[in-house]
């Protein structure tokens, strides 16, 4: 009988048996090492957490009192004669890939990936191995993403005119991650940074764990409407279309997604401009990390598995889909409340072969489906905005 593979995949989640471990386990164990902090892979009702320094803060603020141990990147720790080690995975602040060893034998679960280094968290670092299980959210050759700095100059002149022409600045980007990599983007000598409240508490617990980010100010009641005006308001896709998001009428509403490449996804969101910004590695991106690595075996748990595992099979490797239930941070694009997609035994299943149908659920669930204004419409929405002396 052939010796059992070091790292398996499960009912719930990828099982160390030697070390009696679980990676991001999507159900309640014993022993959960955690990738990062997104609620696909850090879920609540584990026993025992492990996971990295930088996403200690944040994990205690989004799952309450847990058990919860961290570790630093490049330390290890042994579990029944299993070393587990963390690697950057420049995903978002506290992402880590974990390197698992025994007997000689080295695998390495990357959890969410990208290569660009975004400032904000430390980059990426290749992990020689024999197995890789990767994510491919984006892996299709038709992601391929601009270097970043194009990206914040479009955000920034975007921002520029939108205070020319007397309107808020309204920028929506997943809490965790996108909400700080833009921070760190934008030019903040153009005006200040409001954020709601989910993305405030989100910084704050990044701050308590000695992360230095830019100066933002929650949106209270209180905050005064017209300086808001000449401010960029950040908030959660949660957010898209809510009482709450109205306040700010007349706005310019932008999109900060991966997502924002495909045809259509801007005007289902009913944005103004959309960013296409991703804390994903993009085609390339997985294909240069996968080759880094100088591994033999792929499991790809999300994204786009098919494609992408035949197209590592045709180049040499062995490459094989996994089935997890992975895919909720720009997958489904829903802060806090990831939309479940549940089969007729009332399973959660896999974001991965449901890209589409997620998408659609994100609109129709979070987002009125409103037409963009033409010209004519803006232009005399703003006159009687400044009739109105720019009040909201
Ligand atoms: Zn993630
Ligand atoms: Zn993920």
């Amino acid at each position: 009988m052939p010796a059992k593979p070091l790292l398996e995949f499960n009912d719930c989640g990828i099982y160390c048996a030697a070390g009696d471990f679980y990676i991001d386990p999507w159900r309640p164990v014993k022993s959960a090492v955690i990738t990062h902090a997104h609620s696909d892979h850090a879920k609540w009702g584990h026993d025992n957490y492990l996971a990295h320094s930088l996403s200690r803060e944040v994990l205690l603020y989004r799952l309450g009192e847990i058990s919860l141990e961290t570790m630093d990147y490049g330390k290890t720790v042994v579990k029944n004669g299993v070393t587990i080690s963390f690697f950057p995975a420049g995903h978002i602040l506290g992402s880590a890939q974990v390197r698992v060893e025994y007997k000689g034998e080295v695998w390495v679960v990357s959890g969410d990936y990208k290569l660009e280094d975004d400032q904000v968290c430390q980059p990426f670092e290749p992990v020689k191995c024999h197995s890789f299980i990767s994510e491919c959210t984006f892996g299709l050759p038709v992601y391929s993403w601009r270097p970043q700095q194009e990206i914040f100059d479009s955000m920034n002149n975007w921002w520029r005119q939108n205070i020319e022409e007397g309107r808020t600045t309204v920028l929506v980007g997943y809490s965790l991650g996108k909400a700080q990599r833009i921070l760190q983007g934008l030019d903040l000598s153009i005006g200040r940074v409001y954020t709601h409240g989910v993305i405030e508490n989100t910084n704050e617990a990044l701050r308590r764990n000695g992360v230095q980010l830019s100066e933002t100010t929650r949106v209270t009641p209180d905050t005064n409407k017209d300086e808001m005006r000449r401010g960029l308001i950040l908030c959660p896709p949660s957010s898209v279309g809510t009482p709450w998001m109205r306040k700010f009428y007349p706005y310019s509403f932008g999109y900060c997604s991966g997502w924002m490449a495909l045809r259509g996804a801007k005007r289902r969101r009913a944005a103004d401009r959309g960013f296409v910004l991703s804390d994903h590695a993009d085609w390339n991106g997985l294909i240069s990390a996968i080759q880094a690595t100088g591994c033999e075996t792929v499991y790809l748990t999300h994204g786009y598995t098919a494609p992408f595992s035949r197209y590592l099979s045709e180049t040499g490797y062995d490459a094989h889909e996994a089935h997890t239930i992975y895919g909720g941070d720009e997958a489904s694009e829903l802060d806090q409340d990831p939309v479940k997609l549940v089969n007729e035994e009332g399973e959660v299943i896999g974001a991965e072969e449901n890209i589409d149908s997620m998408e659609a659920l994100a609109v129709d669930s979070a987002t009125p489906l409103k037409q963009p204004l033409t010209d004519s419409e803006k232009s005399a929405a703003l006159k009687k905005a400044k009739k109105a002396g720019g009040a909201l």
